[in-house]
């Protein structure tokens, strides 16, 4: 086990829920940032301290409101519509959001003195942001560097596996139980399986239903 400190960017979704568990088992200490910027949903702010406090992590939690200023979208003013039509970013879109959450993400790794940066962002799945890129993620780690002299590493574990291997991942690390119940996806803010109606339960549940019937034998369930 790697005796360096990593921080985990968590949103209590999850990917996020699925890279804290896989930080806790690479790194002897872990702590957890989660960015507040008016979430459609507050229940998300708790589901992260809950999660956070199951698993023991201290817990930031930092103000990013001012990404309303920035960009109202639908997942921060509940007057608008989810919408992905094809081939377009989704409404969702908030753009240069992860470009601003790993940078306050290495600041804060800085004064924690956490050398590792853990974040679930995922290039397989890709769905049109730019900043969720392997090789996005690998200039702003160079860049991370030389802002600040330091030697972070930033670690995407799910960057190459798509949404079935993610539960398999939570699987393996004995994980799957807990992050089926527990983490929260729905953009309609329910925990677990959510409303099964929205795009994130659908990709969810797609995922899960992929992973479940291609492994054999009834682990995790
Ligand atoms: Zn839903």
């Amino acid at each position: 086990m790697n005796t360096e400190k990593a921080l985990v960017v968590f949103s209590g979704g999850q990917d996020s829920t699925t890279c804290l568990f896989w930080a806790k088992k690479a790194f002897n200490e872990v702590e957890a940032v989660t960015f507040n910027y008016g979430q459609r949903h507050v229940a998300e702010l708790d589901c992260a301290k809950e999660i956070a406090e199951d698993l023991n992590v201290p817990h930031h939690i930092l103000d990013m409101s001012l990404l309303n200023q920035l960009a109202p979208s639908a997942l921060t003013r509940t007057d608008e519509e989810i919408t992905h039509l094809e081939g377009e970013l989704p409404s969702t879109f908030v753009p240069g959001r992860n470009l601003l959450f790993l940078s306050f993400a290495g600041i804060l790794a800085k004064q924690i003195g956490a050398k590792h940066i853990v974040t679930g962002v995922c290039e397989t799945d890709f769905s049109g942001y730019p900043d969720c890129r392997d090789i996005f993620v690998k200039s702003l780690n160079v860049s991370l560097n030389l802002s600040m002299n330091e030697q972070f590493v930033i670690h995407t574990p799910l960057m190459w596996i798509n949404k079935s291997q993610t539960w398999e991942m939570a699987d393996d690390l004995g994980a799957f139980r807990y992050i089926q119940e527990h983490t929260l996806t729905c953009y309609n803010g329910l925990k677990g399986s959510g409303c099964g109606e929205c795009p994130a339960c659908e990709l969810r549940q797609r995922g899960l239903d992929e992973y479940l019937s291609s492994k054999k034998g009834g682990k995790g369930s």
